[in-house]
C-alpha cells in the first residue's frame, strides 16, 4: 500500500509537538493540535490513522478529549496512543480501561515512539484492509450486500432527518441463465464484471452506492436523489449494457445481454420501515419482468405506502 499515514499529535505544549513532528515526518503526514478541543475537530475532518494524546493538558486532559472521540461515530475507531511524563500505574489503567493502543512516555525516545507508532500504522492498515474485503465482491470489485445493507440503514436514517429523497434502484440482467447455457459460466462472469463497470460509471456523483446485491443482479442507492435523475442514469446503463453487444442463442433466436430495473424514489418519514424500499423497487423489477424485460419501471411514495 503506498498511501501516505496520517497522524494526529494533541500536545499543549508547543516543545512536544515540534519534537514529535521531527521524529514522524519524512515517514507519516503528520497534523498538529494544541488543545483536546482543536484535536476533536481536526481527528474529524481528516480522519486520521493514528491519534498521539497527551494527558495533562489545560480545560481539557487526555482522558476527556479520548472520552469525546469515543463516543463520536467518526472517531470511535481511530486507535489513540497517550503521551505521558507520569510514571503512574493509575493513569496508565485509565487509559486502558478507556481504550488507549499504548502509551508513550516523556521524555521522548525517538527509536521507541517510531518503532510503536509504525507498529500501531500497520495494525490499522490490515484493520481497514480486511474491512475493505469484508465489503467487496470479489469478482466485481463493487461493493457487496453487506455493505450495501450497512448504507442502506445509514441513508434511511440520513434522508428520515433531512426529509430529502433516496431512491434505490435494482437491476437484473435478462435471462441470464440462458447466456450462461450458451456461453459457459467463465464468459458469464466476465459479462458480469463488463456489467459493474458500466453501472459504476454511470453512478457518477461520490455519494452514491453501487452493490451487487448477488447473482446478476445490481443495487443503487441515491441519496438525495430525485426520480428524474435516477431514471435517467438507469436509462444510460441500460443502454450501454445493451452497446456491449453480448449476444447469445436460445431456441434458434439471437439475443442481446439487457437489464431490466425497478426502482423506487422515497422521502422517509417515521411511518415508513426501510425494508419496503428494497420491496417496492423489488416489486417494479418484477413487473418490469413481466412487461417484456429491457426496460425501467419506477414507484414513489405511493406503493411504498401501500406495501
Ligand atoms: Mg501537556
Amino acid at each position: 500500500m503506498t498511501e501516505t499515514q496520517r497522524v494526529l499529535v494533541i500536545d499543549d505544549e508547543k516543545i512536544n509537538l515540534k519534537i514529535i513532528s521531527d521524529i514522524l515526518r519524512g515517514d507519516v503526514d503528520v497534523t498538529l493540535a494544541k488543545s483536546g478541543s482543536q484535536g476533536i475537530r481536526k481527528a474529524i475532518e481528516l480522519k486520521p490513522d493514528l491519534i498521539l494524546l497527551d494527558v495533562l493538558m489545560p480545560d481539557m486532559d487526555g482522558f476527556e478529549t479520548m472520552a469525546i472521540l469515543n463516543r463520536d461515530v467518526r472517531t470511535c475507531a481511530i486507535p489513540v496512543i497517550f503521551i505521558t511524563a507520569l510514571d503512574d500505574a493509575r493513569h496508565e489503567e485509565k487509559g486502558l480501561l478507556l481504550g488507549a493502543s499504548d502509551y508513550i512516555q516523556k521524555p521522548f525516545n525517538a527509536e521507541i515512539i517510531r518503532a510503536r507508532i509504525n507498529l500501531h500504522l500497520q495494525l490499522s492498515q490490515q484493520r481497514k484492509m480486511l474491512e475493505r474485503l469484508a465489503n467487496i465482491d470479489p469478482l466485481t470489485s463493487l461493493a457487496n450486500r453487506r455493505k450495501y445493507q450497512e448504507r442502506l440503514f445509514q441513508e434511511w436514517d440520513s434522508a428520515l432527518t433531512s426529509k430529502s429523497p433516496l431512491s434505490l434502484v435494482v437491476m437484473d440482467i435478462d435471462d441470464f441463465k440462458q447466456f450462461n447455457d450458451h456461453h459457459g459460466h467463465a464468459e458469464g462472469d466476465k459479462v458480469l464484471q463488463q456489467v459493474a463497470r458500466v453501472i459504476s460509471s454511470q453512478f457518477q456523483r461520490s455519494i452514491d452506492l453501487v452493490a451487487r446485491y448477488g447473482g446478476e443482479e445490481f443495487v443503487a442507492l441515491l441519496p438525495n436523489c430525485n426520480k428524474e435523475y435516477a431514471m435517467e442514469v438507469v436509462g444510460s446503463c441500460a443502454k450501454a449494457i445493451e452497446n456491449l453487444q453480448h449476444t447469445y442463442h436460445h431456441n434458434d433466436k439471437k439475443y442481446t445481454v439487457t437489464i431490466s430495473s425497478g426502482g423506487v424514489t422515497y422521502v422517509p418519514d417515521s411511518s415508513g420501515k426501510v425494508e419496503d424500499l428494497f420491496s417496492a423497487a423489488d416489486k417494479m423489477l418484477y413487473l418490469a419482468k413481466q412487461k417484456g424485460k429491457n426496460c425501467v419501471l419506477w414507484t414513489n411514495n405511493d406503493l411504498l405506502t401501500s406495501l
